[in-house]
Formats: structure tokens, sequence, C-alpha cells
């Protein structure tokens, strides 16, 4: 497999912040498309990389809270619309299925009998479920294969995702804190993509600051791990605050623990792995 191009979709998190899309990400591996989390405008941002809805054939959830899962239904119903040929294929930790369930039939009822009654095949419609239970293997490819770790975050399961193509390893975080083990399962990756949500000090003043991580444990994590890059995503603390070079004060702060590249994410940002 020649080609692996990381493509961040969406470098933002849960406020509506005009320049940052909700968190979403695509990886293009060879022929097949892997996108990971579908957060708010994932379908439009997916279009602006040339990758229509239909193309993606396999969508990791990283966990239920809404900022990362928001797009899914608008993903599955352009795929149905435009015609996919491969049926999707959603991953995600417990609650997955049962989210998908009820966000594709019960709201949109009347939208599906009404292009049924105009003769659209029901069949692309559903996506084929798969829940990820422990710290173990995902998927095993000819050529490529994808694990998964949980971390603690906001007291919902949460996964990392790992993903191995021969010697190339990208690892695409959701949110929270790894355990100690962390280093070792991103031992080495071309690129680390992870959530940073904001400084100590802003994390201190927030109800939801203790689900998430540091910039001082990105360093360390990327230090002990050699990885060769770490972007930074999840940028919450420019939508509270209001000033846009927080994420770069905190690209700072990892530098000053780490001596490999660190890049602050932009909506539509790629990377050759
Ligand atoms: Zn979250």
């Amino acid at each position: 497999m020649a080609e692996m191009t990381f493509v961040m979709l969406g470098s933002g998190a849960v406020r509506d912040n005009p320049v940052r899309g909700g968190p979403a990400q695509m990886l293009r591996m060879g022929d097949e498309v892997l996108m990971f989390d579908c957060g708010r405008s994932a379908g439009t941002n997916l279009a602006r990389a040339g990758v229509g809805c239909e193309e993606v054939d396999r969508l990791f959830l990283t966990h239920l809270h809404f900022d990362h899962i928001v797009d899914v239904p608008y993903l599955v119903f352009v795929g149905w619309v435009k015609v996919r040929n491969r049926r999707l294929k959603i991953y995600g930790p417990e609650g997955t299925r049962d989210f998908v369930e009820r966000i594709i039939r019960p709201p949109f009822e009347q939208d599906i009998s009404s292009r049924l009654s105009h003769g659209k095949d029901i069949q692309p419609l559903d996506p084929e479920v798969i829940e990820v239970e422990g710290n173990h293997g995902v998927l095993e490819r000819e050529d490529y294969r994808i694990s998964a770790v949980f971390t603690d975050h906001g007291n919902i399961p949460t996964l990392a995702y790992r993903v191995d193509a021969g010697d190339r390893r990208v690892v695409i975080t959701g949110d929270g804190t790894p355990d100690d083990d962390f280093p070792a399962f991103c031992k080495g990756a071309d690129l680390l993509a992870i959530e940073c949500s904001g400084t100590p000090e802003f994390l201190e003043t927030q109800p939801w600051g203790a689900w998430h991580i540091t910039p001082a444990d990105i360093a360390d994590i990327a230090r002990k791990a050699e990885v060769k890059r770490v972007m930074i995503k999840h940028l919450v603390i420019e939508d509270i605050t209001g000033d846009r070079s927080s994420p770069y004060q905190m690209a700072e702060q990892i530098r000053g623990g780490y001596d490999g590249e660190v890049l602050v994410a932009e909506d539509g940002l790629v990377v050759e792995i």
C-alpha cells in the first residue's frame, strides 16, 4: 500500500467556531477511506478534501460526546442518496450500536418512506456497527491493522485508535487522559494527533477540566514514545477565552518537553505518512 494520507477535517470541538469544524479526521489508505470521528461540518470538510460521503469505507468513533458524532446521520444519508458501493462500517465503544440505530431510522422515518415511495432502494442505508470491547485489536486487514485503547474521559467509554501499516504508524486520540501504557502504544508513531483542550490554568476553571490532558502530559507521552510528529486538536480554549493565539502557546509548552515537530491543527491540514 503506497498511499497513507492523513487529513485533519475538523480541528475544533463543541462550540460553533466558524473556522474550526467539530472533531473529524480522514486517513486515506490506498483505495480505502477511513474516518475518525464525525463532528460538526465533517461532511462538508470531507468534500473540501475531495472525498464524497459515499466514499468513506469505515468510520471509527472515539466516544459518544455529541461534538464527535453529530454529523453521523449526514454522512449516512448523503452516502445513501449518492449511492455507496460498499456498506459503511462504523466502529465505536459500547453504546455505538444503540446510537446508530436510534439516529438513522426513527427521526428520519418520513424522509425514508418518501424516498422509498420514489423507488429508492433501502439497501445501502444502514451501516454495519462493530462495538469495540476492550484494549485489543479492532481490525486486521491485509495491509494494515487497527487497535485501540481506552482513555479516562468524562465517565463515558472513550477510545484512542492506532493504525499500523508496515513500518508506518498513526495514533488518533479521542478525548481524555490515557494511562501509563499509552507511550508504549504510541511508540515510534509518525503522527500523534491528540486532543489539547486547554492549559492547566484554563482547565482548572472549567467544571469538565479534569476530563482532559495537559500540554505537559502530551510532551511527556511524545518524548517517551519518541513519536516523530505531534498534532494538537480539539482546541476548546480559544472558543471560551476568545484568544486565538492560545493553541500556539500550548504548542510552545509542548516543545518545552519534546524535541519533535508540533503542529497546531487546522481544518484541511494534510500530512503524508
Ligand atoms: Zn469528549
